[in-house]
């Protein structure tokens, strides 16, 4: 039975050459049962250590790990009925489809007939049926990792671990193995726990979305909070193609209440989260997707630098006047050409304020 993943107060430091480096600091978060879960983040931030510490391949140098109320921080990872795909495909050559994926069932002792089911069941839903007397040399890459996900899915875990197992798939293939995974997910009463550095990925995948820093939590909450309730101006940045477009902007106090300025636009905010910084440099976070040609409250001057197609819709990539670099996306270009001017409105409503220290005011 699928089981929630909790973790708390985990650190992991790795020790080289008499250096420590904290690759995963005081994570505290529960996984839902039966949820999919994504770790995203920029290289280097922590992910695949995260992944490995739930799976039992690393342990933690402070923290706990439940799955549901058993504590398994020091258990084994053969004592966790966690099943991991990782990256490389790891297939064993001299065997056949079949006993590739049956190959954890009969270590476990699982009879002949039992196994073949299992792998036919698997076979069946990850469409590699006809592949089951293959060798792996002759699969595409593809072919293989969905042999590498049906070896996970005999197991019946309570807990599936996928480690970007398709960052070495061509854009195509990925979104089909995407579909398989989604498929497999719901067929499977596991907690999918995958990592992956595309952020498209988390956001169209996953029911809850971790988003890390640096090895530490930045936000873990469904896709569409972080994209529309992202708690910094790092988690606004990192989520959501193209990037959140960041413009500087001073508070000001006018009298009858409370604005943020550039000189070129002055949008009023509330006086119970400005009053106290007026005169504060602040930074605002607007979405390509909610800057607008037809008219607003607010604009900013563009200047056009590059117009790009992206299937039914236009980005185009710009400066504003005093340099930022911003980015619109449209449903028509109406012949816009680099070096033309336009101007660009926004909703108050639709904004991020960041304060200097890079936390979200307001959104
Ligand atoms: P990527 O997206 O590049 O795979 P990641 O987010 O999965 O990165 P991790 O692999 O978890 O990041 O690594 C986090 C940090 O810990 C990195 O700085 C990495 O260099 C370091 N690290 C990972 N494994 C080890 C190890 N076995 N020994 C020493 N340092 C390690």
């Amino acid at each position: 039975m699928a089981s929630p993943i909790r973790l708390d107060s985990i650190r992991k430091e790795y020790s080289a050459a008499g250096n420590t480096h904290v690759a995963v600091d005081d994570l505290t978060l529960e996984i839902p049962a039966g949820s999919f879960t994504t770790i995203v983040g920029p290289s280097g931030c922590g992910k695949t250590t995260t992944l490995r510490m739930i799976a039992g391949l690393e342990t933690p140098t402070a923290g706990t790990i439940h799955f549901g109320d058993r504590d398994v921080t020091d258990a084994p990872p053969q004592d966790r009925n966690a099943a991991m795909v990782f990256q490389s495909i790891a297939l064993y050559p001299h065997m056949s489809v079949r006993e590739n994926i049956g190959y954890g069932l009969k270590v476990q002792g699982v009879d002949e007939a039992e196994r073949d089911r299992r792998i036919e069941e698997a076979a069946e839903t990850l469409q590699i049926t006809a592949q089951l007397d293959k060798m792996p040399s002759e699969l595409s890459g593809g072919q293989q990792q969905r042999v590498a996900l049906g070896s996970a899915f005999v197991q019946d875990p309570d807990v599936l671990l996928l480690d970007e197992p398709m960052s070495d798939l061509d854009a195509k293939l990925k979104a089909e193995l995407r579909v398989e995974v989604q498929r497999l997910h719901k067929e499977l009463d596991a907690t999918v726990v995958y990592v992956t550095h595309d952020q498209t990925e988390a956001m169209t995948m996953s029911d809850h979305v971790l988003l890390l820093e640096e090895g530490e939590l930045a936000q873990f909450a469904p896709p569409g909070d972080l994209f529309d309730h992202p708690v910094s101006e790092y988690v606004a940045r990192f989520i959501g193609t193209p990037s959140t477009n960041m413009l500087p902007a001073t508070v000001e106090a006018t009298g009858d209440g409370y604005v943020l300025t550039d000189g070129q636009f002055s949008v009023p905010v509330p006086g119970d989260l400005f009053a106290d910084r007026v005169g504060d440099d602040v930074t605002l976070g607007v979405r390509p997707q909610y800057l607008d040609r037809g008219g607003g409250s607010h604009g900013v001057r563009v200047r056009v630098d590059v117009v790009e197609q992206l299937g039914t819709e236009y980005v185009v990539h710009g400066e504003t006047t005093d340099g930022s670099k911003i980015d619109v996306v449209v449903a028509d270009d109406a012949g816009l050409a680099t070096g033309e001017d336009f101007d660009a409105y926004f909703e108050p409503d639709d904004l991020f304020v960041f304060d200097d220290g890079g936390d979200t005011i307001c959104h």
